[in-house]
């Protein structure tokens, strides 16, 4: 994007036949972008997850089960990806790397390259890995990974130990973005967000703050709010906002 100020946005892509929404951590999706794969879902695009991490860290206790919780958040993110793409939620993927621990190295670069060569999405969606001040390393990294593996898995001589055709997708959207290119209005889809989100109960403490039916609905809104927030602007009730990058 030229110059540093704002730029007119795209609106509403055409609903893709595959998407792929690649998260650090089990809810990060949900968060993300949850709300325009639901709508991509009711119109017929199949939704795949792919989680990097086992997202064994996710909890304020310090006596917890680190794997017991790893295992737990894989089930709540299968539940997740039904709750919002029902009969078309496709494949639901983990790579399992240690939460608080990932790293944008050329291995993990291969394993989601190759992810992105065997179901072929025709938009990659994954978190903006340019955000400022952004704090987690796992979002960082997953970012990368998620920039890095679209252009690995569009070009024939990367990664041939794959055996796999080269794929390009069409679009890569980035959300949690300081830039925004694309607005997709989910007027009518915040409540799919919200039920998948709060299919992830093991982070109801640590990352909803919510412990309490009270605290819960005191978060429902807080999503609500800001998707309204988002859509204000350009006239939507609701809207999921992200970079875009169709170059590709
Ligand atoms: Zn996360």
């Amino acid at each position: 994007m030229p110059g540093t100020g704002a730029v007119q946005p795209t609106f509403n892509l055409s609903t893709p036949q595959v998407a792929l929404a690649i998260g650090a951590h089990p809810d990060d999706v949900e968060f993300g972008c949850g709300a325009t794969l639901a709508k991509w879902a009711a119109a017929g695009c199949v939704v795949h997850h792919l989680v990097l991490t086992d997202g064994s860290k996710g909890t304020w206790d310090a006596l917890a089960d680190t794997a017991a919780l790893a295992a737990r958040r894989q089930l709540e993110q299968r539940d997740a990806a039904r709750r919002l793409c029902g009969p078309r939620a496709g494949e639901t993927r983990f790579l399992e790397y240690m939460d608080g621990e990932l790293e944008s190295d050329v291995t993990a670069r291969s394993r989601v390259a190759r992810v992105i060569r065997e179901l072929r999405p025709d938009v990659v969606l994954g978190h903006d890995p340019w955000k400022r001040y952004r704090l987690h390393p796992d979002h960082r990294h997953a970012g990368l990974l998620t920039c890095d593996a679209v252009v690995a898995a569009r070009d024939p001589h990367f990664f041939p130990d794959h055996r796999l055709d080269h794929h390009r997708p069409n679009d890569l959207l980035l959300w949690e973005a300081d830039q925004v290119h694309h607005v997709e209005d989910v007027s009518g889809w915040v409540a799919p967000k919200l039920d998948a989100l709060a299919a992830h109960e093991s982070q109801f403490e640590s990352t909803m703050h919510a412990v309490d039916g009270a605290e819960l609905d005191a978060f429902r809104q807080r999503i609500t709010q800001r998707l309204a927030g988002l859509g204000a602007p350009y006239g939507f009730d609701a809207a999921e906002v992200f970079a875009r990058i169709s170059d590709l």
